[in-house]
């Protein structure tokens, strides 16, 4: 970076000081240093609870992409080089420093996303130190695959895919960028991540850590800026050998577009419109509360959640009274509040969208169980809010039981029989979650099986062994995620076949 231009931008990597008033600036992490990025342009990062300046983030452009991606090519042979096992204690050491970082992790998701920091604690903090241990002790447990024939012996040898681009949303911003870094690097890749311009506090926080513990310079590289600016020159360059991008679909679809000209190995985990399916032999009180859960975590905020509750005709009136009742129960406020259940929606534009929805709803029909404006103090005035809202009375065609809302937003319908429900929960462009709720369980698996979506919970819902696939079949993805499948995607597997003597 020019140090002229550095002072003309206001921007300063070198004196970054924590203990500093104000909003915090972020930098780009190339090389194995913060650099200012190439122009002058900065976002706004806002607190979602209150509206107020938190931080700024550079509006990167193809200049700071082409050298995250310079940097990373420089450093893949050396660290593809290096044994699984050696890049294994890489990862428990990132997972290490990330952890003693716990506290900081999860208020920084906190504030950055709304989220309440019970949730940012057992989920997002959580997880990331996790990611990085898991796919440590993963790496380890590869056995060799070897096929013999009668005259010959097949080994299968994994090798890195070279440079790989990172794109994650905001809702999860860093569970979901760990989940892709530890797999990447471990594979031996280099990487360039792209976290969203709305979120990216932890993406900062995990770059100093990667600092900290000494990385080898480029393995990791981080280029902060939206969609446009970095995101898709990223996405189009030519020295990336892979992108694993996590977003909406509409963007998967410009993400998709834009790679196959050049075959980039290709994971996308896009939209959900998942429906959770109560029969009417489920254990009511467990059922309840994990609809409710699915429906309203991260104030509908997950790929995940349950937006669509499908209940058996004999006990309609019955769930819809104790969902209505345990919906309004919940506690909406301050995120920083250890009892606060459920906080703000990430932007203006996103509530924005959001409410444009309930009033979708009610236009084609709907009936408004719940919801509104939650009452709360005059500091977050300015902040997203929405109560957890629940709809009754859409035919399972309308926009709002079929698109993909991302909010506190649920829709209950009624089914006859096993085979309306499938038909109903099948009834989407979307295929990724879903969920189950009965005391018959071979009824549910029965019932998962027909689902078309790639994950399904029985009585339960995100409960998660990270050994498992991730990922949606129609317009919710393509390819699979999560233990080994992760594995597969950030390698190549080559064949070689040696013919015996
Ligand atoms: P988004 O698609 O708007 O943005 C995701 C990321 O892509 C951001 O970093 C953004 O800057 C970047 N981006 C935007 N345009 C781009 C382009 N043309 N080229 C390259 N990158 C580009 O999504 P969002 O609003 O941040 O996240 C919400 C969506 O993510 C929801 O649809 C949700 O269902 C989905 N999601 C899916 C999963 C999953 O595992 N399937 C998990 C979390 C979120």
């Amino acid at each position: 970076m020019d140090p002229e231009k550095c002072c003309e931008s206001g921007c300063n990597p070198c004196e970054r000081d924590p203990d500093k008033e104000g909003p915090i600036d972020l930098y780009n992490y190339i090389g194995g240093e913060f650099v200012c990025q190439s122009g002058d342009e900065w976002m706004n990062v806002l607190e979602p609870a209150t509206g107020l300046r938190f931080a700024r983030v550079p509006l990167s452009t193809s200049e700071d992409v082409d050298a995250a991606v310079a940097a990373a090519r420089k450093a893949q042979p050396a660290w593809g080089a290096l044994s699984v096992d050696e890049r294994a204690v890489w990862l428990d050491r990132i997972a290490d420093a990330l952890e003693e970082r716990y506290e900081d992790i999860a208020s920084l998701e906190s504030r950055d996303t709304g989220k309440p920091i019970s949730l940012a604690r057992a989920v997002d903090a959580k997880r990331s130190v996790t990611n990085f241990r898991f796919f440590a002790g993963l790496l380890r447990e590869q056995e060799s695959e070897i096929f013999e024939m009668e005259d010959s012996t097949n080994f299968v040898v994994h090798k890195p895919v070279g440079v790989g681009a990172l794109i994650t949303p905001w809702n999860l911003p860093l569970y979901l960028l760990s989940w892709k870094v530890a797999p990447a690097i471990g594979m031996g890749n280099s990487v360039v991540c792209k976290p969203s311009e709305l979120t990216p506090m932890t993406a900062d926080l995990l770059m100093q850590v990667i600092d900290d513990v000494g990385l080898p310079a480029g393995v990791v590289n981080l280029v902060h800026g939206n969609g446009g600016g970095a995101g898709a020159p990223l996405v189009a360059h030519h020295d990336v050998d892979l992108v694993s991008f996590t977003g909406g679909t509409d963007t998967g679809q410009k993400v998709a577009a834009s790679a196959a000209p050049s075959f980039k190995k290709l994971s996308l985990e896009l939209g959900g419109k998942n429906a959770s399916i109560v029969f009417s032999d489920c254990d009511m009180e467990t059922t309840v509360s994990g609809v409710v859960r699915a429906g309203f975590l991260n104030q509908g905020q997950v790929c995940l959640c349950g937006s669509r509750v499908l209940v058996e005709d004999s006990i309609y009136e019955q769930f819809r009274d104790r969902f209505v009742d345990a919906v309004e129960s919940m506690v909406v406020g301050d995120p920083s509040d250890e009892a606060t259940e459920l906080g703000a929606l990430i932007s203006s534009e996103h509530l924005g969208k959001v409410s444009e929805y309930v009033e979708v709803a009610k236009k084609e029909g709907g009936n408004l169980l719940t919801g509104g404006q939650p009452s709360l103090p005059s500091k977050f005035e300015h902040g997203n809010w929405m109560a957890p809202t629940v709809i009754e009375g859409l035919s399972p065609d309308s926009r709002c039981s079929t698109e993909e809302i991302f909010g506190p937003v649920v829709t209950l319908h009624r089914f006859g029989s096993e085979e309306e429900a499938v038909a109903i929960a099948n009834n989407t462009r979307y295929g990724l979650a879903g969920s189950v709720w009965t005391s018959d369980l071979e009824r549910g698996k029965r019932v998962s099986e027909s689902l078309e979506t790639g994950m399904v919970w029985v009585n339960t819902w995100l409960h998660r062994d990270l050994r498992v696939p991730f990922g949606g079949v129609k317009d919710s993805g393509v390819g699979r995620e999560g233990g080994k499948w992760s594995l597969g995607f950030f390698s190549e597997a080559m064949n070689v076949c040696v013919k015996h003597d």
